[in-house]
Order: structure tokens, then C-alpha cells, then sequence
């Protein structure tokens, strides 16, 4: 099933062992993120729950 990142537009064939394959399947609006963006947007969830460091 080809798959279009929701962040930077790049097009995947991903296949049923995908962790995304079933919410995809059922609704193809669902927002998927290639592995790169995944990890950026992760890398910037973690950055936003860190608490400020006192300098
Ligand atoms: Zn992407």
C-alpha cells in the first residue's frame, strides 16, 4: 500500500507488518510519517515536555 508523508510529501509502499498498516487501511486521511519525520517529530515532542535547564 502506497503511503504519502504527512510532513515532507515523500511516497512509501509500506507492507502489513507496517505498525501503521491497519489505521492507514481503514482510513486513508490518517496522518502517516515516514521513519525520518518520525524520529524529528519525536526528537520534538521529547524537546517540548523537557523543562527549561536553569543555567
Ligand atoms: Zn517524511
Amino acid at each position: 500500500m502506497q503511503v504519502k508523508c504527512s510532513l515532507c510529501g515523500k511516497v512509501e509502499d509500506i507492507c502489513k507488518i507496517h505498525k501503521d498498516y491497519a489505521k492507514l487501511a481503514k482510513n486513508k486521511d490518517a496522518p502517516y510519517f515516514c521513519e525520518h519525520c518520525l524520529f524529528r517529530v519525536k526528537t520534538q515532542a521529547k524537546d517540548v515536555q523537557a523543562p527549561p535547564k536553569p543555567i
